[in-house]
């Protein structure tokens, strides 16, 4: 089956790619919500949270931090940014690649709608 992030993450379908390395691809999102919106993906196709498995916690954590640097890096550490991770149709999870959302560079609402 095939997944639009994994096609992305292999450098088969286009994005503007922010970092990659052997373990996360990071690349801006096609539909921004915020001056800086980047997503955050290990290269492992997981599913969805729900698909998470203990040897997922490394990974888990390398996004997290890499979406930290991230957010220094365009100058959005000390304003302040958001990482969201969604699951299911409540949320509005539409692509089933595990993602993290960088989102900053505006005064975020909360709660989110
Ligand atoms: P979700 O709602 O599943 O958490 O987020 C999926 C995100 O992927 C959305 O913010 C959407 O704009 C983004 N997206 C969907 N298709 C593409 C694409 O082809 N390229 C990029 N760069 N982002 C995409
Ligand atoms: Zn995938």
């Amino acid at each position: 089956m095939s997944c639009l992030f994994c096609e992305i993450v292999a450098g088969r379908i286009p994005a503007r790619k922010a970092y990659e390395d052997e373990s996360v691809v990071a690349f801006h999102d096609i539909n921004p919500q915020g001056p800086t919106h980047l997503l955050v993906v290990p290269r492992k196709h997981i599913t969805s949270l729900n698909d998470l498995a203990p040897e997922d916690d490394a990974l888990v954590g390398l996004i997290v931090r890499r979406a930290r640097d991230l957010a220094g890096e365009s100058g959005l550490g000390q304003r302040g940014y958001r990482l969201v991770l969604n699951c299911g149709d409540d949320a509005g999870y539409s692509v089933y690649h595990i993602h993290l959302h960088l989102i900053g560079g505006r005064r975020l609402g909360w709660p989110p709608g």
